[in-house]
């Protein structure tokens, strides 16, 4: 039986959280949809197409992996992929409070999607988009947080908005 699994998120920008958790996932399911969603509730700094650039460059060599785009609910895109596995990441104990009652509205949409949690490494479980982003706009190095190729986006964002 194969199984399919999705890892959905707004990676703005992806970073090395991001990157151990895909790696985890990949593990457990033989294909894995990165599903980038659209969140312009948000306000995302980079848009669509940037951010799933971001995401196929650091796991263009890796065939299990697709990234797409959504913007639909995510047990409709689920399903329309025959993906059966919800990836999420847990960091801090208030992602749980979140990832529960996401999981428990999921559940009552669509009661044959299973959700798996999976943690990142020590290191890696405090970084966060928002913080990156703060650090990369102050100048700050952010070699430790995300991949060669998100830094110089992010130095190129930031030298166009300034
Ligand atoms: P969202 O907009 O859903 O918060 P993110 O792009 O921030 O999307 O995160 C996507 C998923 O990755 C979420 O499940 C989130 O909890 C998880 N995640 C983000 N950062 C980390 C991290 N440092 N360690 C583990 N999981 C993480």
């Amino acid at each position: 039986m194969s199984r399919t699994g999705i890892y959905p998120g707004s990676f703005d920008p992806i970073h090395k959280g991001h990157i151990d958790i895909i790696n985890r996932a990949t593990k457990l399911v033989d294909k894995l949809y990165i599903a980038v969603a659209d969140s312009p509730h948000k306000s995302p700094l980079f848009d669509l197409d940037e951010r799933k650039e971001m995401i196929e460059n650091e796991f263009s060599s890796n065939n299990k992996i697709e990234v797409i785009a959504f913007d639909n609910l995510l047990i409709d895109l689920a399903n329309s992929l025959d993906a059966k596995i919800l990836i999420r990441g847990l960091r801090v104990v208030s992602d749980f409070e979140y990832e529960f009652q996401m999981l428990g509205m999921n559940r009552q949409l669509d009661n044959n999607i299973e959700t798996v949690f999976l943690m990142a490494d020590a290191q890696r479980q405090s970084i966060s988009s928002n913080f990156v982003k703060e650090i990369a706009r102050l100048g700050g190095n952010i070699s430790n947080f995300t991949n060669k190729f998100v830094e110089q986006k992010l130095k190129d964002k930031f030298k166009l908005i300034k």
